[in-house]
């Protein structure tokens, strides 16, 4: 038994995944303290109104099979409704803007053969990789000595596949195929379920959005904490662990607990003083896993005129600085909605730009695909992840080559007393929202188990070792203390 604590358990972030850890300890009995850097929880959830309509900044839409995220949504009473679909896409492509129906963009028949050829491929080598522990793949050295780009030219992909997959990489990574390890991609595509239930919205992970928004899962899991029990601006600085009690550090001081669960992008562990410093791999591990560099804008108008024309408002295109868009207005029409994503090399000076320019930009993107019409929203709001100081970027980690054999294991193996959790430490759907929960689930039943050892129990009170899909996000939380923390949807 370890010597006088301040708390059982200090979790560092108030992302999903450390609040997730948090509710599911205090359910088991642990008393828990969050400490979070910024001035709210959420981390890559960010939620806000534009005129009248509310929108996602990070994290927005969840699939049928994300379940440890629907679970916690659920269970806090936050809504779900269907990503509007119907009518055609449009392609913005070499150029020109054409529609069409389903997933795979027309981009010519000698195209579409080459693509459904390396799709293939491709759908072999990531089920290939062993969920979770990507080193143990077949040729994990050489397929992560590999990057996306290298692979796709390794098999004579041809120019408009290897467009097509840049969009796939700018989206899900923040980055270029040229930057990426093949074998992250393949993993991560293969934790997904695959390509198709990547990005598909009907049946894949932009099925659904959350009516309340994203953040406000988070805002309401910190809520029902209780009073005290998230501790918002107060950056962990520094760790000290090594023996029975590990000592974390504010500005604000020392937080003594039995063990710490660090739930933030890997990159930013670097930002923690450890001491004794963590072994190699950990270290490793935090510099070479930077976070990509994705940005989301919406243009609010007073009804969806793009429905009128039969047109879902789904898009994507070779251009920029918007490369897609999607619907993510009410059902009833009653706002029209367009959410934009912005990245890639066409968008490199709009990260760069003012708040003006930057709404112009995404303004005559939004005009090339919908019309004149698009250009005079009744609201516009941006969101650069990368500005973001705790945080760094977004979506999620986007390790080059080399970085994933040798060091995946240190996203989540213990080092003594601390922890691990955050999307990127997850089993199945990393990056994601739903990975995120079921990270911070782990995590908890980690703790739970090590401080049952450490008191003489049996230890195994908190379910199987590794598998994240059991458990349930649903099974912590207690009491609904008065607010503590957090910001209402603007
Ligand atoms: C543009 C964008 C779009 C996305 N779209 C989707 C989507 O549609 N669907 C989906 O499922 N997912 C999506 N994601 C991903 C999803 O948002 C993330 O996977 C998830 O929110 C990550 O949660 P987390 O708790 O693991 O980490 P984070 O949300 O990053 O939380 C980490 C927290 O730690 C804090 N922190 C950092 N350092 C310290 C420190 N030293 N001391 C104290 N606190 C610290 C940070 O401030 C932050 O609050 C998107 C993300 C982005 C950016």
């Amino acid at each position: 038994m370890a010597g006088t604590v301040d708390v059982d358990v200090v979790v560092v972030g108030a992302g999903l995944s450390g609040l997730t850890a948090a509710r599911v300890l205090q359910g088991h009995g642990v008393a828990v303290r969050v400490l979070e850097a910024a001035d709210r929880v959420g981390g890559r959830v960010l939620s806000a109104t534009v005129a009248g309509a509310h929108v996602d900044l990070g994290g927005t839409f969840v699939g049928p099979d994300h379940e440890h995220v629907t679970a916690l949504a659920d269970a806090v009473g936050v809504r779900r409704r269907p990503t509007y679909e119907a009518g055609d896409n449009l392609l913005r492509w070499r150029g020109g803007v054409r529609r069409y129906r389903g997933t795979i963009p027309p981009v010519g028949p000698a195209a579409l053969a080459d693509l459904a050829r390396v799709r293939a491929a491709f759908g072999r080598a990531s089920r290939a990789v062993p969920l979770g522990r990507p080193g143990d793949a077949r040729d994990a050295a050489r397929l992560d000595a590999t990057t996306l780009d290298g692979w796709l030219r390794d098999r004579h992909a041809t120019r408009a596949t290897r467009d097509l997959m840049a969009v796939v990489a700018r989206t899900s990574w923040g980055c270029e195929p040229a930057e990426v390890s093949v074998l992250h991609v393949l993993h991560h595509v293969a934790q997904a379920g695959g390509l198709d239930r990547m990005l598909d919205t009907r049946g894949g992970a932009q099925e659904q959005h959350l009516v309340e928004g994203a953040q406000e899962v988070a805002v309401r899991v910190a809520r029902d904490l209780g009073p005290g029990a998230v501790v918002l601006g107060a950056p962990v600085t520094r760790v000290d662990h090594g023996g029975d009690v590990v000592t974390v550090h504010t500005d604000a001081g020392p937080t003594r607990a039995r063990r710490v669960v660090v739930a933030v992008p890997p990159a930013l562990r670097r930002r923690i003083r450890f001491e004794p410093p963590l072994p190699a791999v950990h270290r490793r591990l935090a510099q070479r896993w930077a976070p990509g560099v994705l940005s989301k804008a919406y243009a609010v108008y007073d009804r969806p005129f793009w429905r009128d024309a039969g047109l879902s408002g789904m898009t994507v295109g070779d251009g920029g600085p918007v490369f897609i868009t999607f619907d993510a207005g009410p059902l009833d029409g009653s706002r029209g909605v367009l959410l934009c994503f912005v990245g890639g090399p066409a968008a490199r000076a709009w990260e760069g730009a003012g708040p003006a320019e930057r709404r112009a930009g995404v303004l005559r993107s939004l005009a090339d695909l919908f019309g004149a019409g698009a250009l005079t929203p009744l609201g516009y709001v941006d969101q650069r992840w990368a500005e973001e100081d705790w945080l760094g970027g977004g979506p999620t980690a986007a390790p080059g080559p080399g970085a994933v054999a040798p060091l995946h294991r240190a996203l989540s193996e213990p080092v003594g007393t601390v922890h691990w959790a955050g999307t990127e430490t997850a089993t199945r759907r990393a990056g994601f929202m739903d990975g995120a929960v079921a990270a911070g689930e782990r995590a908890a039943r980690e703790v739970v188990r090590a401080l049952a050892v450490e008191d003489g129990g049996a230890g195994d009170g908190a379910g199987g070792a590794a598998d994240d899909a059991a458990g349930g996000a649903a099974d912590g939380g207690a009491g609904t203390g008065e607010r503590t923390t957090g910001i209402e949807p603007a």
